[in-house]
């Protein structure tokens, strides 16, 4: 799987992991992103609190 390298400040909520990275225009973006086997789920966010929001009611699809 193809990471992004340049994440800092990278939390583990259960299975999800957030960081944060520069998105190479002046911004920031936050990805909260799964590392559970078969899930998948990896999403960009403006803000940090909604990266660690989805992170922390992230449910794994079956
Ligand atoms: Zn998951």
């Amino acid at each position: 799987m193809a990471r992004p390298n340049r994440f800092y400040d990278v939390i583990r909520i259960g299975p999800v992991q957030v960081g944060s990275h520069h998105d190479g225009r002046g911004g920031t973006k936050h990805t909260a992103a799964c590392t559970a086997p078969g899930c998948g789920f990896s999403a960009d966010y403006r803000d940090r609190s909604a990266a660690e929001l989805a992170a922390r009611t992230h449910r794994c699809n079956p």
